[in-house]
């Protein structure tokens, strides 16, 4: 294929053990799939319609690069989230093919301009430039999902120059990772290279200029960066 320009980069997220990446296609994410936060949030959770957004791929940033501080902002919060890939896809999966789609696991940030968030909740107005601006979306490498199976137990948190700012356990989610993707696949047409965020405990706070931070999903991914 020619182009009348040159074509954009495919994004994609490295993988554990293996020296080829993850293609990135698409970036869905789940709202309010944890009480605590919801309430934080001054929300509540409305568990039999779970709430998605997107992001473009290439807000993903992987490879612990420094993430500038977004323009048109002065108010960006972390959400830390477990990140699923998928290798399979399809439409109106039931739970086995849910599954099965999964390729592996990562830690993310879903990194939100919540001045901008604020806006658009009160005019009514969507979300994507609260949500789906440039580097939003930093993720850790995957771990393959043949090597890991993360459980209730599993520990997911977040700390900000060595201070603890988010913690809790993937129990506490509302919609399970089998259930976001069988209910996304009703929404999409879901396809090798999706990218799932799966919402956040409560804890989401400011990242200012010159903070790092630690995120870790327990003995699954860990992912460091500073803003810069
Ligand atoms: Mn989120």
């Amino acid at each position: 294929m020619r182009y009348v320009i040159d074509p954009p980069t495919l994004p994609s997220i490295p993988v554990i053990g293996r020296e080829e990446r993850f293609p990135v296609r698409r970036v869905f994410c789940i709202g309010r799939n944890y009480a605590e936060h919801a309430r934080e949030m001054g929300a509540s959770v409305d568990a039999s319609a779970p709430m998605f957004f997107c992001k473009p791929a290439d807000a993903v940033v992987t490879d612990g690069a420094d993430l500038p501080y977004p323009q048109a902002t002065v108010n960006l919060h972390h959400e830390v989230e477990m990140v699923v890939a998928l290798k399979t896809g399809g439409r109106d999966l039931d739970a086995h093919q849910a599954a099965e789609a999964i390729f592996g696991y990562g830690v993310g940030l879903d990194l939100t301009r919540r001045d901008l968030q604020a806006i658009a909740k009160a005019k009514g107005h969507p979300w994507d430039v609260a949500k789906g601006f440039d580097h939003s979306a930093p993720v850790s490498a995957l771990r393959m999902a043949s090597e890991v199976s993360p459980g209730a137990e599993t520990e997911i948190s977040l700390q900000v120059n060595g201070t603890l700012r988010q913690c809790g356990h993937l129990g506490e989610m509302v919609h399970s990772v089998v259930d976001i993707i069988k209910t996304l696949s009703t929404l999409f047409e879901l396809k090798p290279g999706d990218v799932i965020f799966t919402g956040t405990p409560a804890g989401v706070a400011a990242l200012e200029r010159g903070d790092r931070f630690h995120a870790e999903l327990q003995d699954i991914a860990t992912l460091d960066g500073k803003v810069a």
